[in-house]
């Protein structure tokens, strides 16, 4: 199975993606993990990272391209794979796409957990006080949101138009929305 979730940051997409992946025992391949493990660890990847995700900006897609490129041909990921916060711009979808092709393989289904900016705002707060991120300060989460609004939101009309979006209420608990994102995927 593999899958690719969606949404605003705050959403919950990391939270809920490794629920999913655990049930199905394939990987989470997360764009913001790994670039935060290359920013921790001091690698080149890291240092030119840095910059633009302290700012609530996007890492340039060649960057994040080539992270996926490598990680999806790990022998763990043969089976299936969730990306998680990868594709954010309709330049990474189509390099995706291609990527995907080349391998005879394709996605199964693009997950979109919908949540309103409100509540986003909240949830990033309060994750803020929890676990100290560095991009979960009040400027960086606006920033943050408007680089999703500007450059991920447009990829929900891609995926619909390829035919394999499923829109998810992301408003209740935890649990709720795993069961919707289980029967989504049934
Ligand atoms: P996340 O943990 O998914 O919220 O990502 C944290 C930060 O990493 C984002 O605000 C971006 O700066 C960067 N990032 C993660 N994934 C991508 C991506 N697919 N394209 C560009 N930047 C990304």
């Amino acid at each position: 199975m593999k899958l690719l979730f969606m949404g605003p940051p705050g959403a919950g997409k990391g939270t809920q993606a490794e629920i999913i992946c655990k049930e199905h025992s394939i990987p989470q391949i997360s764009t913001g993990e790994i670039l935060r493990a290359a920013v921790k660890n001091g690698t080149e990847m890291g240092k030119k990272a840095s910059e633009a995700m302290n700012a609530g900006q996007l890492v340039p897609d060649e960057v994040v391209i080539g992270i996926v490129r490598d990680r999806i041909q790990e022998p763990d990921a043969k089976n299936g794979y969730i990306l998680d916060g990868f594709p954010r711009t309709i330049e990474q979808a189509d390099a995706l796409g291609k990527m995907l092709e080349g391998m005879g393989q394709k996605l199964d289904v693009a997950l979109n957990l919908d949540v309103p900016d409100d509540e986003l705002v909240k949830r990033l707060l309060e994750r803020a006080q929890k676990d100290g991120r560095a991009d979960d300060t009040e400027p960086v989460i606006k920033n943050r949101l408007k680089t999703y609004n500007d450059q991920t939101a447009p990829l929900i009309d891609y995926y619909q138009k390829k035919g394999i979006l499923k829109p998810i209420d992301g408003l209740g608990s935890m649990a709720e929305i795993t069961d919707r994102i289980r029967k989504a995927l049934a």
